[in-house]
């Protein structure tokens, strides 16, 4: 059996892309529920404090920083404030993302990079600095935000899919690595869910993928904070390497 921690009196959780979207709404869970947040942003400060004012609501210190996941200085700069602040580190939401959609022949390598960069390469080495953290702490709880379109593939989206399978990839890898340290690693992968990211969508596109949709309507950041809160749960310490479809059915 694995040793166990001493449990503090706050847990506190890391969440990158935190300024909008779904990332908002796993802060606000994660608030409501007692945990203290870092929400990590890119370059919009204004959305992100608004994030921590909604976090703060709940009565939970809650505090923004700037960092670019995709490189090891923003990681590492990530890290270090939320243990400045926090010293720990119990849950680490890797939901920073981003799209440069394209068909193959026409994706520049520069697209490419962007989006492998930033979803799978920032939630590997933000991984790496929280299992250090987290190792020490003999616990920890990291979640990854896949997509449906890394189980299924997406035409236009090559990059994206491939960011996503990817992060599958590295769950199920690092949670067999991290078991018996009392870290669970677990990975999320959203259908379509109204933010800005789908809002880029066009309407031909979006009509098609809402008639794909079992469930009949789209889906909110909240359905996919309620997934992000479960695995964050101490309760969900038997639950690791495992894919939840957030998705209304579409992937069934
Ligand atoms: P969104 O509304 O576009 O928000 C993206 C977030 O990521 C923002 O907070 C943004 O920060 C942050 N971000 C982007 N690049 C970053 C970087 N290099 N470093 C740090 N933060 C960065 O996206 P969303 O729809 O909420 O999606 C959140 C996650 O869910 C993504 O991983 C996405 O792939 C995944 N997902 C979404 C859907 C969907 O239907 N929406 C479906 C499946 C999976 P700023 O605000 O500072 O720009």
């Amino acid at each position: 059996m694995a040793r166990t921690e001493t449990a503090p009196a706050v847990r506190c959780a890391v969440v990158t892309g935190g300024s909008r979207g779904i990332g908002r709404a796993i802060c606000e869970k994660l608030a409501q529920q007692g945990f203290a947040v870092c929400v990590n942003y890119a370059g919009n400060a204004a959305a992100a404090e608004e994030t921590v004012a909604q976090c703060a609501a709940y009565g939970v210190e809650a505090f923004a920083v700037q960092a670019d996941v995709s490189t090891a200085e923003g990681c590492n700069a990530l890290f270090e404030a939320a243990m400045a602040k926090f010293g720990r580190v119990d849950v680490l939401v890797n939901n920073a993302g981003v799209t440069r959609d394209g068909l193959v022949l026409r994706m520049s390598e520069e697209d490419f990079d962007k989006v492998l960069d930033t979803n799978l390469k920032g939630a590997f080495l933000c991984c790496k600095a929280a299992a250090k953290i987290m190792m020490r702490q003999r616990y920890g709880r990291i979640i990854n935000m896949s997509s449906i379109v890394g189980l299924r593939g997406n035409a236009g989206q090559a990059n994206y899919a491939a960011s996503k399978a990817g992060l599958i990839g590295l769950t199920k890898s690092l949670a067999k690595e991290l078991a018996s340290r009392n870290i669970t690693v677990n990975a999320i992968a959203p259908g379509f869910i109204a933010t800005d990211m789908t809002d880029a969508m066009t309407e031909a596109a979006r009509a098609a993928t809402l008639a794909s949709i079992p469930a009949g309507h789209i889906g909110k950041p909240e359905d996919v904070a309620q997934a992000a809160a479960f695995f964050a749960a101490e309760s969900s310490a038997y639950i690791t390497g495992q894919v939840l479809c957030v998705d209304g059915g579409m992937a069934v």
